[in-house]
């Protein structure tokens, strides 16, 4: 399993630590030609800057290459500024970046003033885990689909809609592997059933 991180700027060497502490194969998206080159089974969008990140992302012609494979399954896990490139809607009407997540996401929206905070909340399935927010957006609103995974204090911080996963907090920061392992468990199950399909059909194509 081979999963791309984008490397543009902001938190991405801190999720290519915690993969890599799992014994997981990482590569750094940089350019158009590292999409081209690596056949990556998932993707990391790490926190940063979002209006930076989306401005690079059509500067270098990473972003139509990476929506369409987002859109065709590719599992995302998107963290802060990678959750606002991932929403339909940004609140106070910035124009969206991949666009394939059906919510509304407030920039900032714990306050500007708020440079960050910590909590430890309810996270799905999974239990109370660690979440460090740093100049965090919340989810606002989303659409039938969207799965509501976290909130706090009454604000939606986690979200998944199908293969992708969006998160308003920083689980880099925190050494807790479990939402990675979520992760890697939607990547395991979308390769399997990949797997099993190319074994139906071949077996379909095949004439004693
Ligand atoms: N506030 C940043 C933005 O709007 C996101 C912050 C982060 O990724 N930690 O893009």
């Amino acid at each position: 399993m081979l999963i791309g991180v984008l490397a543009l700027q902001g938190s991405f060497a801190e999720h290519i630590k915690m993969l890599n502490d799992m014994g997981i194969r990482t590569v750094e998206l940089r350019n158009h030609e590292d999409l081209l080159k690596y056949p990556i089974d998932g993707l990391v969008l790490p926190g940063g800057e979002s209006t930076v990140q989306g401005k690079l992302l059509r500067e270098l012609d990473m972003m139509d290459f990476l929506k369409e494979s987002i859109q065709k399954g590719l599992p995302v896990l998107a963290t802060c500024a990678g959750l606002i490139l991932l929403a339909k809607e940004i609140a106070n009407g910035e124009k969206p970046h991949f666009a394939t997540m059906p919510v509304r996401i407030r920039r900032n929206g714990f306050g500007r003033q708020v440079a960050s905070f910590h909590a430890d909340s309810d996270f799905s399935d999974i239990g109370i885990i660690p979440m460090t927010f740093i100049r965090a957006p919340y989810v606002e609103a989303i659409s039938e689909g969207v799965e509501i995974l976290a909130s706090v204090n009454g604000l939606i911080v986690a979200v998944r809609y199908e293969n992708q996963i969006g998160l308003s907090f920083h689980p880099e920061l925190n050494n807790d592997y479990r939402i990675y392992r979520m992760f890697i468990d939607i990547i395991e199950s979308r390769n399997l059933c990949a797997a099993s399909y190319k074994i139906a059909v071949s077996s379909l194509a095949w004439k004693p």
